[in-house]
């Protein structure tokens, strides 16, 4: 068994800060990838990228090495960050090789439950996406995790306070692609998930690992489906794959059949009641006039931020 830690960006160039700490993306996930190891030093060998020749090189030269040592796989560390604060939540990136997607399926849930925070799924990479060099370069199955966003407080404040749970998460997982080990530790098993919400997939300004990563979303059941292939928007996943459901008050389908059932309840009062339309205009006029005393707070035809 041999699982590969490569740790993302290089002492040059850090890659994001958290707005915690400063702590870069390179030094924070330098210290998880050595308690990754920890969990078994003979198993776990740490990579770390070095500068020179440009991006591909750079990447080419540290799978090169995860060949050479014969990796069995390979997890790259970042975190995520976005220039909306309140953007949050982990994901795990993948090539959509069967290898890579069934790895990314157990690095997932083992990661969401060790941070508790919200799951924003498996997403699949192209060769040529940003950051999908990392995926398609070496020979073994591979994944990209971005476990939280290094931009979000509380966030970085739940990695740190679960460190050594999602090293663990790490190591398990891997250790149970490879047919070694469960893929989640009892005491994480118990951590409730976040519940899942009907907040956009992708952050409103996207961070240099986020962008290119948009062309290929993984759905439930294999599919993937292509941006702009189809007019519907990309649906959040939980880590079973089912299909994240919203409040029923965002829903259009809601509103429309509570208004047809007021007009037809109307339609119903008015033919048993002679005066109902006298009666009914009085309760529209006051009801109105007592509102606008009510609120004076100005509206507008936007729709409400959903995050
Ligand atoms: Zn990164």
């Amino acid at each position: 068994m041999k699982i590969a830690i490569v740790v993302g960006h290089n002492k040059a160039a850090q890659g994001a800060v958290r707005v915690t700490d400063k702590r870069s993306e390179y030094d924070w996930n330098g210290q998880l990838a050595e308690m990754i190891r920890s969990h078994n030093t003979a198993a776990v060998k740490v990579f770390h990228r070095t500068p020179g020749g440009g991006y591909s090189a750079e990447i080419d030269r540290v799978y090169k090495q995860v060949d050479a040592w014969g990796a069995d796989c390979s997890l790259e560390l970042h975190f995520n960050a976005s220039g909306s604060s309140s953007v949050s939540g982990g994901e795990t990136l993948s090539s959509g090789t069967s290898g890579s997607m069934r790895l990314a399926k157990l690095v997932r849930p083992a990661v969401a439950a060790a941070l508790g925070n919200k799951d924003r799924g498996v997403k699949v990479l192209s060769r040529t996406d940003r950051g999908g060099r990392s995926l398609w370069q070496g020979r073994a199955p591979a994944v990209l995790v971005e476990p939280y966003f290094g931009s979000n407080v509380s966030d970085c404040n739940a990695a740190d306070k679960h460190m050594d749970e999602l090293a663990e998460a790490y190591y398990r997982a891997a250790a149970a692609f490879l047919g070694h080990t469960a893929a989640t530790p009892p005491s994480v098993q118990a951590k409730p998930l976040t519940p899942p919400t009907s907040a956009p997939l992708v952050a409103d300004t996207p961070s240099d690992d986020e962008r290119g990563r948009r062309s290929q979303t993984y759905r439930a059941g294999g599919r993937y489906a292509p941006a702009g292939g189809s007019a519907r928007p990309p649906q959040l996943t939980n880590p079973k794959g089912n299909t994240m459901t919203k409040s029923i008050f965002t829903s259009w389908t809601f509103w429309f059949n509570a208004a047809s059932f007021v007009v037809a309840l109307a339609t119903a009062l008015a033919d048993a009641f002679p005066d109902y339309r006298e009666a009914l205009l009085m309760v529209v006029t006051i009801g109105n006039v007592i509102l606008r005393f009510k609120t004076s707070q100005p509206v507008s035809l936007k729709p409400p931020r959903t995050n």
